[in-house]
């Protein structure tokens, strides 16, 4: 009799270990995820936008040094670093060109253009995007870098916080992440944060602005901002 239940243990044991080994093939993806692709993310969690690009030059400096390239310039520096520390990110664009091209008598091509980037980040299954641009004033004392956010999105509003506060440490006047009404801060299924990295109507940001060491130090900020964001709300 005690060794029939022995053997029904030893039978019961081994279906047991068939068990898991049946479904570490099932299992073994989730357990091997790196650390971002974790809790409530997706795979690819975030996409990085520059502003404007190819027939789309944006606002310019007074030597007419185009805000798309400046934009680019800084966004690639921040996929690499984001890369670097582990976050995938994509890009809607990594090339001097437009997103939607312009074809004569057909009007809209700037809101097809915003529109596509969108559909870029929700065909890639990304959660997040944040845009870079560079802002302009008729007024030429004005300077400084803002987060913007979209005030009904609460993502928004702390991924743009936490942006603002890493790049308040690099400029001699703080500024305030400001809700901001942007066609790609307001897309359902897309949670967004449009980065204005500085003024090129200023002349001496405008130069700042040109300087890769100086786009690097920004591109930091940025995605030191980004970092504390997913580390504060998602592990
Ligand atoms: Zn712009």
């Amino acid at each position: 009799m005690r060794i029939i239940i022995l053997n029904r243990e030893k039978a019961l044991f081994v279906l047991y270990l068939l068990g898991i080994l049946l479904c570490l093939p099932v299992l073994l993806p989730y357990l091997t995820q790196p650390l971002f692709t974790e809790g409530r993310l997706n795979r690819t969690p975030m996409i990085i936008d520059p502003g404007h690009g190819g027939i789309d030059g944006g606002t310019k400096d007074h030597h007419g040094n185009l805000e798309k390239k400046i934009n680019l310039e800084i966004a690639l520096k921040l996929r690499d670093q984001l890369r670097q520390s582990g976050l995938p990110v994509l890009m809607t664009r990594e090339t001097d060109t437009e997103l939607f091209p312009y074809i004569a008598g057909r009007r809209g091509r700037h809101r097809r253009d915003l529109q596509t980037r969108i559909e870029k980040a929700k065909a890639a299954n990304c959660q997040f995007l944040v845009s870079i641009h560079c802002d302009w004033s008729t007024d030429r004392t004005r300077r400084g870098m803002v987060a913007f956010y979209n005030h009904r999105n609460q993502a928004s509003k702390n991924l743009a916080l936490a942006i603002q506060d890493e790049l308040n440490k690099l400029q001699t006047k703080p500024q305030k992440a400001a809700p901001g009404k942007y066609f790609i801060l307001e897309q359902p299924g897309v949670t967004g944060v449009l980065v204005e990295v500085g003024f090129l109507s200023h002349p001496e940001e405008a130069a700042l602005l040109q300087n890769p060491e100086y786009q690097e130090t920004i591109s930091f900020g940025i995605s030191k901002g980004i970092l504390r964001y997913f580390r504060d709300y998602y592990r």
